[in-house]
């Protein structure tokens, strides 16, 4: 029609190209230095993600510290991205920017533990549960990691997951339901292996539809966020963590989840507030700080089948572990960050903070009549311009308005306040203050004002 998320879509055009003016305009240093610097780049950027951003071009970063992010042109802008979600403990956190400096001069990597390692083994264990851990540097590897246990243990060739899933670039997880059918995801690249011979994919929140992938006998894990939140945010219906902790244990399937994201949820994640009981628990991305690091660890009684399995293995290569995993680098902050930020007294900041955005974004989208609604996890708050709850991720992507969104975040970028590209997450960090929420929920409301008629 011609209107997304109730908006006339030659209203969100014609904002668009406005503030995408306003933005170029007030970043000329940003554009030039952008510019210089992009010819040895693939696509002019290091990373092919930084394209995504709605912005003309990306800014260019001087510095970020706590709940700021600083450009080139000298914008200060509050920062409710948070790197999506590796500095949701806000940039450079005072112990672990300590602890790093502690350990700069005594060695960066060298594949030996040092009495850093024994101090996060039993950090891991009282923050997560007592389980047997392994250090990966991205969450996408630890999940990677993972998967082999799980299907070491089972000798079984598939992943279950969710449609409209995210747990990194893990080819196998990298599928998607079409009629009804798993399928590869259109855009990956380069893709040649048949992914549905390693994985299913069913609805989130669809217990039979589980029952039904598991009764076929050939998967070995689960794989599943607690909460669906790469997929606008789907929240687990009453039951349904129960039921699939239950046909897990029926099919001998190892139920491995993926706290990445939730870990904004409070302390120990959303496995410790909902009493979850995964086999695999995996959390990566901010768990050391912003130091890339993942950690996986195993319910003694899967270590327990892994051991009889490793002994029994013949000796070469595993397939899991990468050489800089483990350093002493990670230790220090993952040391840092669980003893020292990632708090009871922090997760009680971010919670009200959390709290107090998503009170005042609902008033301003109830004030301005949108069927919109706000979801929020623990720290963790996004929009949503469709009325919800959203069950699955199919419901999810027919929620989803890029168009629309994008318009918002350069909306909101333009007034001070830098949310998560792909999606329209908010953070708040122990560091973001009360003045830069409310500061969100006014630019909010500015900009859902100039995009509805009046
Ligand atoms: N799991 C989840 C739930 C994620 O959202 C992500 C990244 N967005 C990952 C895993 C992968 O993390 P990384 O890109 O650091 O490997």
């Amino acid at each position: 029609g011609e209107r997304i998320g109730g908006v006339k879509r030659a209203r969100i055009a014609a904002f668009a190209a406005h503030e995408a003016g306003i933005y170029a305009q007030a970043r000329p240093l940003s554009r030039a230095a952008f510019e210089a610097g992009a010819a040895p780049w693939l696509g002019g950027v290091p990373m092919h993600w930084m394209r995504d951003w709605p912005q003309p071009f990306p800014m260019v970063v001087t510095q970020a510290r706590g709940a700021v992010i600083e450009d080139l042109d000298g914008h200060r802008i509050a920062d409710f991205c948070l790197g999506d979600t590796g500095s949701m403990f806000g940039h450079s956190p005072a112990p672990v920017a300590r602890a790093i400096r502690a350990q700069a001069g005594r060695g960066l990597t060298y594949m030996l533990p040092g009495a850093a390692a024994q101090e996060a083994g039993r950090l891991l264990n009282e923050r997560f549960g007592e389980r047997l851990w392994q250090i990966a540097t991205t969450a996408t590897d630890a999940n990677r990691f993972a998967l082999r246990v799980a299907r070491a243990v089972t000798g079984r060739p598939k992943v279950l997951v969710f449609d409209g899933c995210y747990h990194g670039t893990l080819d196998d997880t990298m599928v998607c339901l079409v009629a009804g059918q798993t399928a590869a995801r259109p855009g990956l690249v380069g893709q040649v292996e048949d992914l549905r011979l390693v994985a299913e994919a069913v609805p989130f929140n669809d217990l039979t539809a589980v029952e039904a992938a598991l009764a076929g006998g050939e998967v070995a894990a689960i794989l599943t966020e607690p909460v669906m939140t790469n997929s606008c945010m789907v929240l687990p219906e009453p039951g349904f963590h129960a039921g699939l902790r239950a046909l897990a244990s029926r099919y001998g399937v190892v139920l491995i989840l993926d706290e990445t994201h939730t870990i904004s949820s409070g302390l120990g994640g959303y496995t410790a507030g909902a009493g979850l009981k995964p086999d695999i628990f995996v959390v990566g991305k901010c768990v050391a700080g912003g130091v890339a690091t993942a950690v996986w660890g195993l319910s003694p009684e899967i270590a327990a089948r892994f051991a009889a399995y490793d002994a029994a293995r013949p000796s070469g290569h595993s397939g899991m572990g990468t050489t800089l995993s483990a350093n002493p680098l990670q230790f220090a902050a993952l040391v840092a960050t669980l003893a020292e930020v990632m708090t009871p007294e922090a997760y009680a900041r971010m919670e009200a903070g959390a709290a107090r955005l998503e009170a005042g974004l609902g008033r301003v989208i109830a004030r301005r009549g949108l069927a919109w609604h706000v979801v929020r996890v623990g720290a963790r708050v996004e929009f949503i311009c469709a009325s919800g709850p959203l069950r699955n991720g199919a419901e999810a992507a027919a929620a989803h308005a890029p168009a629309l969104e994008a318009a918002l975040h350069l909306g909101l970028l333009n007034r001070g306040c830098l949310i998560a590209p792909f999606h329209n997450m908010m953070l708040i960090s122990p560091a973001t203050t009360r003045r830069q929420i409310d500061h969100l929920i006014a630019a909010f409301d500015a900009v859902t004002a100039q995009l509805i008629e009046t």
